[in-house]
Formats: C-alpha cells, structure tokens, sequence
C-alpha cells in the first residue's frame, strides 16, 4: 500500500495550471528508486521516459534512451506501469501528472486512437488526415453498444438518451483553439444524430446545410484553411483570405458582378446618397440639425463598418431562411440538443480584441476576474464603454482609468503607459489598449442605417431594420444601464450581452464536453508537439477534470440547482447573476472552507454529504 496515486492530489487542484512544480511524492509515497522508470524534463521542456540507475538524495542519474544524464533527483516524475499504457479513461492512471498524460494522449494518437475520456470530458485530438472511425458500421456499433471507447459519437448517444429519460434539453460543448477540430468535431456529432433520425430526419437536413453556412462563415487563415471567423469582410492579413463564398461567387460569376464591392446598383439607391451617407454625418447640437464632413480615414471606417454591417445581416438572415425551411411541416418534440462549436481563439492579439475566453472560466473560484471584467460601474469593461464615449477620451486615459480603479484587484497589475496584466485561468495575459477605445466604438452610423433603409431592394431595408431591432432587443436585456447613447450600443456591450444570451441558453440544458487539441501548428498528421498539446490541456484544465472526478467529492450540484436553492439566501447581490456566481457567492457569504469543495464547469463538488451542507447554512441563518 504506497496511499494511493490520490492521497495528496487533492492539494494540488486549486493551484494554477500554470505550475509544473508537482513533486514525486505528490503522487506517491515512496521516492525515487534504482530500477524504477521515471519522466526527465529535458531542456526544451519535452519530457522523456527514463530508467533511474542510481539515485542519492539530491542527484539521479538517469538512462533515456542511449544516453546517460545527471538530473535533480526533485525534478523526476513517476512512470506509470507499462499495463496503462494508452488507458482510454485518463482516470485509470495510476500516476496523474502532466508527462503521463501528455504521453498517454501520444500513445493513443500514434495509433489513431484520437478520443480519450478524461473523466466526464472527451480529448479529441486532431489527426490531420482521414481516420477509419466514423461511418454507417461505426454508428450502428455505437448504437447497439457493441463498442464502448471514447468517441463523438459516444457522447452524442449519452445526450440522447438523457435527453429522452430526463426529458431534459442537452448540449454538446466543443471547445479549443483554431484548427483543433470543433466544426469537424461538431458535424461527427450531427452525423450521429442524423444517422438515429433514420437519415430523413430534421437532423439530416441540418448536416445538409452546413456547406451553405460554412461557404459564408468559414475563410482560410494561416492556422485552418476552412476557418470558422467572424468580421474579415474588409481586411485579411497575408496568405489569408475572406470567406469562402466570395472566391466561389467569383469563380461562377457572369460578368456583371466584375463591376463590384457597384455597390449602389446591388442595394437599389442613389450614388448620391451613398456618397453622402459614407462622407458626412448628421448631428443634432441642441434643436439644430448640422451636417458635418468627415475626414479620408473617419469615411473609411464608415465604409467598413457599412460593409461589415450588411455581411453580418445577411449571414443572421441565412440563418434565419434556413431555420424557416427547416420548420415547414415538421413535428417539433419540444426537447433539443444543442451543438456549440465557437469559434477557436488564434493568438493573444485576437484573443484580446475577441474578449474574454468564456471557456476557461472555470473550476477555480474566478470571482475576482469575473468582477474585475463585469463589476459595474467600476469593471473594466464598464470603463471602456464609459472612455469609448468621452471625446477627448484616449487609449492612454483608458489605462490610467482602470489603474487607478482596478488596482485593488488581486488579478490586475498596471504596467508603464498603456499597458496592463490581468490572471485569467488560464495564465496571465499583457493587454496592451492601443485601439481598444476604436474598436469598441460601433462605428456603424445612424445615416448608413437610414441609407439602407431607403433602399429600394428588400434585403437592404430588412438588414436595416434588424439593426434597429437589434440595438432594442439588447438593451431591454439588462444593458440598459450601461448605454450611454440609446443609439448604439458598444462592441463590448454587444458582445457581452451575446455571450449572456449563450450562457442562458446552455444553463438550460444538461451540457457534454468535448476539447478539441491541435497537435501542431503545421495542420500535419503524425506530429504530436508536446509543448504545444501541454499548453492547451493546462488552458482548459483537464488534469483537473481528472482529479476532481476521482478525488472523492461524492457530492455533486449543479450551480442552476443550488443557485436557485440557496441563492434567496444571499444578503449582497452579485455582479453577475449567472448560477455559478451565485453559487460562489453563497459559499463565500456562509464562509464554507474551500478544502470543503469544488467549482466545476457546471457543478459544484462536495466533500461531505449535502445534508451536512444544509445543516451549515441553515444553522448559520
Ligand atoms: P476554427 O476555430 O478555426 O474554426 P476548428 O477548431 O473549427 O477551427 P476545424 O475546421 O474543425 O477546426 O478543423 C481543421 C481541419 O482539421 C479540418 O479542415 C480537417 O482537415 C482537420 N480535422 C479536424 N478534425 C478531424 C477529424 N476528426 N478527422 C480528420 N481531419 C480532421
Ligand atoms: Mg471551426
């Protein structure tokens, strides 16, 4: 008996995954020996299998491969026995740390075995090239439970089945960065779906739409050549592109559409008007009505921002078309599954302009960050929205702001001029706000709104008034507040009050998770980085999903259901109302010891039994 590989595991899920200071005797009691095979750091930061040969407290000598080195003995990890190798379940590992993962996922991958539980959540590792694991034979074996390993279409079955026996609405929540594999991923799951509708089905029909929603949503970019993205209508960088459909519009276009981006002739109004429209702005300046010119570059961003407009309009009017032809005649059930394939973060310049990566807000008590980005009137996102409508508001005074308000924040730091760190989850990352107050600014104007809406085409004045709509339908959600002019409404705003509308939405449902891993960065099969794979297990957590799940919580909760408990309780309100907030809050306001609990992605973990919990807050009552 060494105590078992969980004895003090438990310590070491609330630590940021960022560490990689976990020790032998963290997962075992007994030290290294002479003859016991062990994991070696190497100095590109790979791990490598080794055999110890001799050991003294300090020093190891080490044997990989042909070589023989000198390591500390403290940076040495434990290796699993070779009878786990590949483990489909990264719960089966004896010793759970980070090169035994990394090097189990290896091994399956080595062998297109691309699927690995991590407890309740499924790796899928991208294999760059076709893989023999899908298809009609693969479906009906899952159907009928003739196999069981990890897959899409596993999971895919599991909410099925719940969402009939709990009569319950599900979702499947595919996560990681770009080129990882989550609209693959995603159409893997509707295939399964499809398959069970008995291939007419409505879920058959959806999968039919995919190339139409993926020729206007998805563009080539230098990390996935069929990239789902957003706004790219009126810049790409080099060796990127837009969006498919317009390279295959050009390919079969007649000549008339040469003559574009003619634009006048394709919206149905005047040249004049568009001139004006896109060259001065109308203001109001007490009870007159002036009309000021704008510069080159003012008229350029408001060109753009017409032209982003019109694209995002007509992509939510497909969608909407499609959703129309999808309903005609069919029986609806009243219960759903709910497939989210986001879009993948590229690099931490994009991340930033993107916003807050929802996905890694998870397990830790992240109450800090999430005020520090949502606390009003003094969250960093409030600041912006309030810096983006002063006029003589800059990058620079938008730093000082939130230095000057948001120091008191254990996850932010100032930095010299317009520079500032916040601690996500997922590590630390250095904002620079050159742009931010630009960006955030809609710069879509009333006078483009109007000009469509005095189009003589249909479409023009139906994007019109969905913006118009839009800018309402927002506001009466909660925002109000935080909307300066009633007119528009702020790039962060709006893509708060999105995001809000999704989280809502997937409270709702019994949700399933899978992280999509890119291997490499070179869209390769058979090139496994480490460093890279290492990188994106630390961001979304999954060695703690494995601790957590067999580190003896027997009691589980989700936030909806334990908000919705114990949340009349509360005697402060919270920033956000979300349940996991309200979940944290109560916690925190009945001082329950944090060694007494977990925060899950969609849970909460206990120690002792609920009743016990009950009793703590009803006592403390
Ligand atoms: P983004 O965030 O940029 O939209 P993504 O995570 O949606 O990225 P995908 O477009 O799904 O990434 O995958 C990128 C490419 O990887 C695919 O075009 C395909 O070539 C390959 N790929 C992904 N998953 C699989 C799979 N299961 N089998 C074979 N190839 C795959
Ligand atoms: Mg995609």
């Amino acid at each position: 008996e060494d105590g078992g590989p969980d004895s003090k595991a438990t310590t070491l899920v609330m630590n940021s995954p960022s560490r990689t200071d976990i020790r032998w005797s963290d997962t075992t009691s007994y030290g290294p020996k002479k003859k016991l095979q062990a994991w070696c750091p190497l100095p590109n930061g790979d791990w490598a299998l080794g055999k110890i040969l001799t050991t003294s407290g300090l020093e190891s000598i080490i044997a990989i491969d042909e070589k023989v080195v000198k390591l500390l003995t403290e940076s040495l990890l434990p290796a699993n026995p070779e009878i786990l190798d590949g483990v489909d379940d990264l719960m089966q590992l004896s010793y759970l740390h980070e090169p035994s993962v990394l090097f189990n996922l290896q091994y399956r991958y080595s062998q297109d075995m691309i699927y690995t539980k991590a407890g309740p959540v499924l790796v899928a590792i991208n294999p760059f090239k076709e893989v023999p694991l899908y298809g009609n034979d693969y479906i009906e074996a899952y159907k009928r439970k003739a196999i069981d390993g990890p897959h899409v279409y596993a999971i895919a079955d599991i909410a099925i089945r719940e969402m009939i026996r709990d009569e319950v609405n599900q979702s499947i929540i595919i996560s990681g960065e770009s080129g990882a594999g989550k609209t693959e991923t995603a159409k893997i799951a509707m295939q399964y779906l499809a398959a069970l509708g008995g291939g007419s089905g409505i879920e058959y029909e959806i999968l039919q739409t995919n190339p139409i929603l993926e020729a206007f949503g998805n563009a080539k970019t230098l990390r996935n050549d069929n990239s789902s993205r957003f706004s790219r209508v009126v810049q790409c960088t080099e060796g990127e592109r837009s969006y498919h459909i317009f390279y295959q519009l050009c390919a079969g276009a007649p000549h008339c559409l040469k003559g574009f981006y003619n634009v006048t002739k394709l919206l149905g109004c005047g040249t004049g008007e568009l001139k004006l429209a896109l060259s001065t702005r109308k203001m109001k300046v007490g009870n007159d009505n002036i009309v000021q010119k704008l510069t080159l570059s003012q008229a350029t961003d408001t060109r753009d921002a017409l032209a982003k407009s019109i694209y995002a309009c007509l992509f939510e009017w497909l969608v909407e078309q499609i959703n129309k032809s999808l309903e005609a005649g069919k029986r609806r059930t009243g219960r759903s599954i709910s497939i989210l394939d986001i879009y993948g973060f590229e690099s931490f310049d994009e991340y930033i302009q993107d916003g807050i990566d929802w996905a890694k807000v998870d397990f830790e008590d992240n109450q800090d960050c999430l005020n520090l980005f949502e606390k009003k009137p003094l969250g960093l996102l409030s600041l912006l929205d309030e810096e983006s409508t002063f006029p003589n508001g800059s990058d620079l005074t938008f730093a000082n702001k939130l230095k000057q308000h948001l120091n008191s924040n254990s996850c932010f730091r100032g930095e010299r001029g317009k520079v500032f760190c916040v601690c996500h989850y997922a590590g630390e990352v250095m904002y620079d706000t050159s742009g931010f107050l630009e960006k955030n600014r809609d710069l879509l104007h009333m006078d483009s709104i109007l000009l469509l809406s005095s189009c003589t085409c249909r479409l023009p004045q139906i994007f019109a008034s969905k913006i118009l709509s839009q800018s309402d339908k927002v506001m009466v959600n909660q925002y109000r507040s935080s909307v300066a002019d009633s007119q528009k409404l702020s790039v962060a705003t709006k893509f708060k009050g999105q995001l809000f509308q999704l989280m809502h939405r997937l409270e709702n449902t019994t949700p399933h998770f899978i992280r999509c891993i890119k291997p490499n960065n070179l869209q390769l099969p058979g090139n496994y980085e480490q460093g890279l794979v290492l990188q994106q297990l630390r961001c979304c957590g999954v060695l703690e999903v494995v601790r957590i799940s067999r580190s003896g919580y027997p009691t589980r909760m989700s936030h909806q259901k334990f908000a919705k408990r114990y949340g009349f309780l509360l005697l402060e309100s919270v920033a956000s109302q979300d349940p996991l907030s309200v979940s944290v809050a109560i916690l925190h306001q009945f001082n329950i010891l944090p060694e007494m609990y977990q925060v899950g992605y969609t849970k909460l973990f206990f120690r002792a039994g609920q009743r016990q919990m009950k009793c703590r807050i009803a006592k403390k009552n």
